[in-house]
């Protein structure tokens, strides 16, 4: 394709276009000019040829950069969070507005390009990134605009949620993002998005009002729940799979920025009593209480059992409602006391440092029996050379009481999400700890059934039809309309009908 032809193809209508006078304005990047055709795989995972002279054109035409493997910024912008994830896409589309995603979209399908996306980096299976594809890099794309009359967030893709949390407490408002601060706001919410305000105001994707999404067609559509609505209940729950999604849109509520808040960690021995305690008083407790558990094991040390505790309503009516948790904890080490909402939410940040190696497994738990609780206490005191750290995170309350049907997100009656997950250095380690990982979820899979889509890891495509449950026929009939060439395909992939 002609550069001229090919940013005719890339000028489509919609919005924050930039104008074609700036486009031709624009110079390639010298490893776009350089070199011979580039060499990258299709959809299909086949060898193919880009064109210099397209590449050139899509280099040109992006008000962001196009970072080739010779690019001086590529080694950076290719890793993610995860460091065991180690791909090399053959283009790197670091997008600074809407067209750019535009362009590189057209760009992608006209190739039919193995295509990834990008938001916060944060996925643990490492879906954001790809081998010889093009990776959509939207995390020069951050910021958040409040507007606190209408208790709205607009958010732009690449957006952190400790920015997200800390723009709305400033006025005094707040909605339900994740629990590590520096994860990323776009992939989260899309996949569902639980944290310790699930219970009082839902899931994060329950509180996406709506979305601005450019589809595998190269177009801008707006999605809410009176324009492109059936696009909207799409995403929230089913992933990433029907466009690039590039601006999102909040409803906020009403929060003190200063909550009830803390951790309190019991001595292992205590653990079949406080698991016990937990499985009776997490199904119960308030919607404005989150008491996730955490336990952990580590080489050379006691394995350890907290509660991170976030009571977001009233104080006193809160301290009569903790009332049998603070009597389980004089036995504990920690405090819960008042605390900014946004501190708590990133005590865990330095738990997770970027580029370390991580392998995960989560499942869906409905309830938490007495076999469950003993085959916890038995993995985590059986000494082993890697460090485990298990979250039950609450779902519950609010996020509970939508319809499964209501949003993509279906799994309504999951009490919580068992989530474990190892980490290490060197690659050496890496075989040994993802089978020790594996051994030690052949044991607690079991307890779980469903599993949330930003977990996975497996790309099977039956798993992931069974687990978006009577909502997957829906899910097809979007991805006919919205993706038929199945372009969004690294994620929880739904599968368009032939
Ligand atoms: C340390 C850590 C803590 C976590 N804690 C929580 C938690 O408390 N609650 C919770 O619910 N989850 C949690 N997660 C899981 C989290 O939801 C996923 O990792 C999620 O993918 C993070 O979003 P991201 O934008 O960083 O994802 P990315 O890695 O950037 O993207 C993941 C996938 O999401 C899709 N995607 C992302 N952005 C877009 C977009 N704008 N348009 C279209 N598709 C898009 C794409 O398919 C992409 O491949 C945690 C993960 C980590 C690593």
């Amino acid at each position: 394709m002609r550069r001229r032809e090919f940013i005719r193809a890339t000028a489509c209508a919609g919005a924050a276009f930039i104008p074609l006078s700036r486009v031709w304005a624009a110079e390639p990047s010298s490893s776009a000019r350089s070199g011979s055709d580039l060499p990258a795989r299709s959809l299909s995972g086949a060898e193919i040829t880009l064109a210099r002279t397209d590449v050139a054109s899509l280099a040109a035409s992006l008000q962001g950069e196009l970072l080739l493997p010779d690019s001086a910024r590529y080694e950076k912008a290719r890793q993610v969070w995860n460091g065991s994830v180690d791909k090399r896409p053959a283009l790197i589309a670091a997008c600074a507005g809407a067209s750019d995603v535009m362009r590189a979209v057209t760009f992608a399908r006209e190739y039919k390009l193995l295509t990834a996306v990008r938001a916060g980096g944060h996925s643990t299976s490492g879906k954001s990134t790809c081998e010889g594809g093009i990776m959509i890099d939207l995390s020069p794309m951050r910021g958040v605009r409040v507007d606190p009359g209408s208790r709205t967030a607009y958010l732009e893709p690449g957006t952190l949620l400790g920015q997200l949390d800390r723009e709305c407490a400033a006025f005094g408002l707040a909605t339900t993002a994740g629990t590590v601060s520096n994860t990323g706001a776009a992939g989260l919410t899309l996949g569902g998005g639980f944290g310790r305000l699930g219970s009082r105001f839902g899931l994060a994707c329950d509180n996406l009002r709506a979305a601005d999404v450019i589809t595998a067609d190269g177009r801008f559509v707006h999605a809410s729940e009176t324009e492109n609505a059936d696009l909207l209940w799409g995403l929230r729950g089913g992933g990433g799979n029907f466009g690039v999604v590039t601006s999102l849109e909040y409803q906020l509520h009403e929060m003190s920025p200063t909550i009830v808040g803390g951790i309190y960690s019991w001595p292992f021995k205590q653990a079949k009593q406080v698991l016990d305690f937990h499985a009776d008083f997490a199904p119960r407790k308030p919607d404005a209480l989150c008491t996730d558990l955490i336990l952990r094991s580590a080489p050379g040390t006691e394995p350890s059992l907290s509660i991170v505790v976030c009571w977001s309503g009233d104080p006193a009516e809160g301290e009569r409602v903790m009332e049998p948790l603070r009597k389980l904890a004089r036995t504990a080490k920690g405090n819960v006391g008042e605390i900014p909402y946004v501190k708590l939410q990133s005590t865990f940040d330095g738990g997770f440092p970027d580029g370390r190696k991580y392998y995960q497994k989560s499942g869906l738990v409905r309830t938490l029996g007495q076999s469950a609780i003993e085959t916890l206490i038995d993995v985590f005191q059986t000494p082993r050379p890697q460090p485990l750290t298990m979250q039950l995170q609450g779902l519950g309350g609010a996020a509970n009481r939508v319809a499964p049907g209501a949003t993509a997100f279906v799994h309504r009656d999951a009490l919580c999400d068992m989530a474990i997950i190892t980490q290490w250095e060197n690659s050496a380690e890496s075989e040994a700890n993802m089978a020790a990982m594996r051994a030690v979820w052949a044991r607690l899979e079991p307890f779980t059934s469903g599993f949330y889509v930003n977990s996975r890891y497996e790309d099977d495509l039956k798993a992931f039809r069974e687990n978006y449950g009577d909502n997957y026929p829906r899910l097809v009939q979007l991805k006919n309309k919205y993706d038929p060439m199945n372009l969004f395909r690294l994620n929880a992939n739904v599968v368009p009908a032939a």
